[in-house]
């Protein structure tokens, strides 16, 4: 038995079965490859799923952290620290809609949950969110999460959610009403498999919110810190919500979570109505402005909005794919048959990681530093992989592929 599989054997007796066996068992992490127990290299284009901005092992993020962890580790939310207010302020800077406030926490979901708590400070508790939205697993942020699998075994959640279809302002202009506290959306709806939210859309939400008296609410926690070329997805739109939860990328693998009420907003939760003893510790803050200062000098912005459109382009190359969705290093593709698993395995394989969100969608969420090399073996062998999961070419398909 390889020392993979003695592992394998040692998580399932000891581990809960809530993510199904492990593909590979990791040992190191460079950049953006990572190498698994038995040597063998894969370029890693999920990145964590959206969360190793600067891929592994960067230099700047390793000092930050071990610089930090040996000045002043953690401290509790009786006391603060330079990192963590230099955060707020920069993520306040960064999304540039004026005054605002920001409560750090440890993962996505907790930066969610706590939003939908404060949506219930105005006062009122209806809640519209989004079909094949997704926010996370805590009991909360569940209740806005669509996917059926993911909720039923769990109900009853927090009430009062209403559904709408992604993207069409008609439902959701009926669907808000003067007692509706908030909306919530992905600006560029992540787990759905990378859905781009329709021209004037966030704007219409914007519109139709003010006019109910309720919050806007974009959960950013996958698109945001730069993953689509611009600090946020919903930057180019020009519009300016109350409310925006981060995660994943902004700690760069470090675990953090903000949630940034801006205007009004940011003085409804009030002392007493929420707490976290780790959220906002100086070791995670330090991280994410490491994460911060790495993307500004090393202009990864422009960085990730290149190499996402040479990835894009050379994977709408094959005729075997239909469409290519998202923007910057969050792509969403469809491929002619449902059998995105077996292109995830066939990738796999041939040492590139990528993800499967539907059967028929691959996701793509690199580190933002993945070079354009990089990016150019995957379209190199894109084609193999295709033909090894057993996609036919078409009518024209001849058999006479070598
Ligand atoms: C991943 C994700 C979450 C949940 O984050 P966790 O850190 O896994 O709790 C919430 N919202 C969106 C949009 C996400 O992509």
């Amino acid at each position: 038995m390889s020392g993979q599989q003695q592992l394998q054997q040692r998580y399932a007796a000891s581990l809960m079965n809530t993510f199904g066996p492990p593909k590979l068992v990791l040992t190191g992490g460079q950049g953006s490859v990572v190498t698994d127990a038995d040597g063998k290299e894969y370029l890693d284009l999920l990145g964590g799923i959206a969360v190793n901005a600067l891929g592994h092992a960067h230099p700047a993020l390793v000092k930050a952290v071990s610089d930090q962890l040996a000045t002043l580790g953690h401290i509790s939310n009786f006391f603060t620290s330079l990192p963590q207010v230099e955060l707020a302020e920069r993520l306040l800077g960064l999304l540039g809609h004026g005054e605002g406030k920001v409560f750090f926490s440890n993962s996505g979901t907790e930066a969610n949950e706590a939003a939908l708590k404060l949506t219930r400070r105005t006062g009122r508790t209806h809640v519209v969110a989004m079909e094949k939205g997704f926010h996370g697993r805590t009991m909360g942020a569940l209740a806005i999460t669509h996917k059926e699998a993911y909720r039923t075994p769990f109900e009853p959640l927090p009430g009062e959610i209403t559904f709408v279809p992604y993207g069409d302002t008609d439902a959701l202009a009926a669907a808000v009403t003067e007692q509706t506290a908030a909306v919530v959306l992905e600006p560029l709806q992540g787990e759905a498999g990378v859905n781009p939210a329709p021209e004037g859309y966030l704007a219409d939400a914007r519109r139709i919110t003010s006019e109910a008296g309720a919050l806007l609410w974009f959960d950013e926690i996958q698109t945001g810190m730069g993953r689509t070329g611009e600090w946020f997805a919903h930057t180019a739109s020009g519009v300016v919500p109350d409310l925006v939860t981060l995660a994943k990328g902004l700690g760069g693998g470090i675990p953090i979570g903000a949630t940034i009420a801006l205007g009004a907003a940011g003085d409804l939760l009030e002392p007493g109505n929420h707490g976290t003893t780790f959220g906002g510790n100086p070791v995670a803050t330090a991280a994410a402005l490491a994460v911060l200062d790495v993307i500004e000098a090393d202009d990864l912005l422009a960085h990730v909005r290149s190499v996402g459109a040479l990835l894009r382009d050379g994977l709408a190359a094959d005729p075997r794919v239909t469409e290519v969705r998202g923007s910057g290093l969050l792509i969403g593709l469809d491929l002619v048959e449902a059998k995105s698993a077996e292109v995830t395995a066939a990738a796999l394989a041939a040492g590139f990681i990528i993800n499967n969100p539907t059967p028929e969608r691959i996701r793509l969420a690199p580190p933002l530093v993945l070079t354009r090399e990089q990016a150019q073996s995957f379209l190199d062998a894109w084609p193999r992989l295709l033909d090894e999961a057993g996609l036919d070419h078409g009518p024209d398909d001849t058999g006479s592929q070598p």
